[in-house]
């Protein structure tokens, strides 16, 4: 993947390449993407598996490039996380979200948004203070969003984690773990934490038809899951006998092109009115 072999130049050489071109076009261009409108925000529901009805989003970012059109996420995410580009991403995903937020509570108004936050992100004393300051400037609970973190957020500092995690919390914002499953921490650490769902990775669910590892890795994740109090969510689900097995696992949410890509903003409205 893009995103470790980016991860691996930096463990290997000690600093990041800065001369391929989309590495030049990121660490230097993001400014100017933001200020011209090159960046976007689309939302890919996620539904119930109990009632095939919307039960929130996930805000997934875009990048069109006027030279290189559109960017892949997994590669200019990577080379974003690595320097301050990131915190300027997720600024904007967020701000995005809420605005958007604002216009769909009317719609449903227990609706929520899940955001992706990298380490360099979360990890920051302020962000909790930032997120706050956000939701306030648009009117908005914390529980309008929901923030989605990897395992190896985790690890980079789990005391910190920890405490961010719990701050978030104390402003009613849920946190789960994001591609669960590829990292290394059990669910008893999981457990230990203030989490409320996982999200059981794609890699898992896409070959649960043919792949009876995957079929007992997913199955007896989410019975863990459940033992344990957390929601269970399954990403990648592409087809309905994907979604049957999943159902009859139990797992409570599904995303994945079965039901939707990531739709641009101006259609969900439109998905709303079909699918609630
Ligand atoms: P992710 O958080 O695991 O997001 C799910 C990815 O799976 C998205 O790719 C989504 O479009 C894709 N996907 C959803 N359903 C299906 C399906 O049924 N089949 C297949 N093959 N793929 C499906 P996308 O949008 O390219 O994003 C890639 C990654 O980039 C994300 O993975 C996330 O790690 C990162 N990313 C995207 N937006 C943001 C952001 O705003 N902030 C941060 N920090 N990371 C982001
Ligand atoms: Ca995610
Ligand atoms: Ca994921
Ligand atoms: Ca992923």
């Amino acid at each position: 993947e893009a995103k470790n072999s980016a991860k691996a130049v930096v463990e290997f050489t000690g600093e990041l390449d800065t001369t391929t071109p989309l590495r030049i076009a990121v660490l230097s261009g993001l400014d100017q993407a933001l200020s011209e409108g090159q960046l976007s925000v689309v939302y890919q529901p996620l539904m119930s598996t109990a009632t095939g009805l919307t039960g929130g989003f996930e805000a997934l970012v875009r990048w069109t490039h006027p030279e290189f059109g559109p960017l892949s996420p997994a590669e200019f995410i990577a080379i974003a996380e690595m320097g301050e580009g990131i915190r300027k991403i997720t600024d904007f995903v967020v701000r995005q979200t809420l605005a958007n937020l604002k216009v769909w509570r009317r719609i449903i108004p227990d609706l929520h948004i899940a955001v992706n936050i990298s380490p360099r992100v979360l990890l920051d004393h302020h962000f909790p203070e930032i997120i706050e300051g956000m939701l306030k400037e648009f009117d908005l609970p914390g529980e309008s969003i929901v923030m989605e973190l990897t395992e190896s957020t985790l690890l980079v500092d789990p005391v910190r984690a920890v405490e961010i995690i719990n701050m978030l919390g104390e402003i009613g914002i849920k946190v789960e773990i994001d591609d669960y499953g590829t990292g290394y921490s059990s669910l008893a650490y999981i457990k230990s934490l203030p989490i409320s769902a996982l999200k059981i990775d794609r890699s898992f669910v896409a070959d649960i038809l043919t792949d009876e590892t995957n079929q007992v890795i997913v199955s007896s994740t989410i019975k863990m899951a459940h033992t344990l109090g957390l929601q269970t969510v399954a990403e990648g689900v592409e087809d309905e006998a994907t979604l049957m097995l999943l159902r009859k696992y139990g797992c409570d949410m599904i995303q994945g092109y079965y039901y939707a890509k990531p739709l641009p903003e101006k259609e969900v409205v439109g998905w709303l009115k079909r699918n609630v």
